[in-house]
């Protein structure tokens, strides 16, 4: 353990003024985990998602080929992809009491997203979501090009961040002004049930517009850190507003942070860590960069909330943060708590009935190659 000590600035000796003492670093002993931990996380997710694309690529083409190809289960989590459907099942449960028949999993997914955010702030955004993921490595990339990204001035910022706000809040308008006969006729209507081959179809018919968009998406998210999520997201806005209820947060004793800013520098979302005794904010995504550089032991914590002493005066450093370090959540159980959510309601899903859409297979036959035809 080093601890070093600073001595007065020059300044302060020129002017007799008292000089701001410097606070004792007390070194981390044991090296931060969580970035190596979160990317597992991030890319056994990417590959689950890869593997649940090429089977539903595989599914459609059974259907496209009037059968001449293998058949393969659908797998039902490309529903993951389906947030609206998600919300609309999610609004027709609370209203009927009945799980929908068509994708229930695209609601059991919203639900563990909306669970796991609730637990561990919006860390779906940085330890789930394949877009997410996607952000961050594009952000990098530009930053290991460009040695730094760009940011958007202040006042282009806040606007620009409502955007996502605006979005969700038009998805839940349209959403909440359906009654539950609506919604019903809707989920079992063709479009609905094949709103999964439009998805892909949207891809693979890509026009000009949506490649420029997407090719303006890649660019903004190489120069600018995580612009879709930062900007535009409404299912990452969603996760936001719900972290807020969040009882673990980055926490910061300011007894064992020394002052030095590298929590602030490191933060994705721009958050002002150092100067917090906690971050409540709707954009911490509980991605836990700011804990990594930073070099104070027990100085930031992604923790829930301990009692602070009412002084802490005349308490060492080490004293002060362990109380913090006492309810603090190691990434290792981040993690295990995220696959507990995950694992835990899939699998009740599963065990339940609710997990697949069961649509006969003729009825299949007769949709998917035609989803093109179809519109809400
Ligand atoms: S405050 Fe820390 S955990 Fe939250 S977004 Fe910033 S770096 Fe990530
Ligand atoms: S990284 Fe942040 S919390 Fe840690 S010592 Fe520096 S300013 Fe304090």
């Amino acid at each position: 353990m080093l601890t070093l000590s600073a001595p007065p600035s020059e300044a302060a000796a020129t002017h007799n003024v008292p000089a701001k003492q410097k606070k004792l670093l007390v070194r981390r002993s044991s090296p931060d985990r969580s970035q190596e931990i979160r990317r597992c996380v991030q890319i056994a997710l990417l590959l689950l998602n890869a593997y649940i694309g090429i089977r539903f690529v595989l599914w459609v083409r059974y259907f496209e080929s009037q059968g001449n190809s293998p058949y393969i289960e659908r797998p039902a989590g490309v529903d993951g992809w389906l947030p609206i459907a998600g919300l609309m099942n999610l609004r027709y449960y609370l209203v009927t009491h009945h799980i929908p028949a068509i994708h229930p999993s695209a609601m059991v997914l919203v639900c563990v997203f909306v669970l796991c955010s609730l637990l561990v702030k919006k860390s779906f955004c940085s330890w789930l979501c394949p877009v997410g993921t996607a952000s961050e490595y594009l952000w990098k990339l530009g930053r290991k090009l460009f040695r730094r990204s760009f940011t958007v001035p202040l006042w282009l910022d806040l606007p620009l961040r409502s955007v996502k706000y605006f979005l969700l809040a038009f998805f839940l308008i349209v959403i909440f002004a359906m009654t539950a006969k609506e919604l019903g006729d809707f989920l079992v209507s063709p479009f609905g049930i094949v709103a999964d081959v439009k998805m892909l179809d949207f891809f693979r018919n890509i026009g000009a517009l949506g490649i420029v968009v997407l090719a303006a998406l890649f660019v903004l998210s190489v120069l600018i850190q995580n612009f879709w999520c930062r900007f535009l997201c409404p299912y990452g806005a969603l996760m936001g507003i719900v972290s807020v209820l969040s009882p673990v947060k980055i926490r910061r004793d300011a007894q064992a942070c020394i002052d030095c800013g590298r929590c602030n520098k490191a933060c994705p979302s721009h958050l002002p860590v150092d100067r917090l005794v906690q971050i409540p904010s709707v954009e911490c995504t509980g991605c836990m960069e700011c804990i990594a550089v930073c070099p104070a032991e027990n100085a930031l914590q992604l923790s829930l909330a301990t009692r602070r002493p009412r002084t802490s005066e005349g308490l060492p450093a080490e004293a002060v943060a362990a109380r913090w370090w006492q309810s603090a959540l190691k990434p290792q159980v981040v993690a295990a708590l995220l696959a507990l959510v995950f694992f835990g309601l899939i699998g009740a899903a599963r065990a339940s009935g609710h997990w697949q859409t069961n649509i006969p297979r003729e009825i299949y036959m007769q949709l998917v190659p035609n989803a093109d035809n179809f519109d809400h």
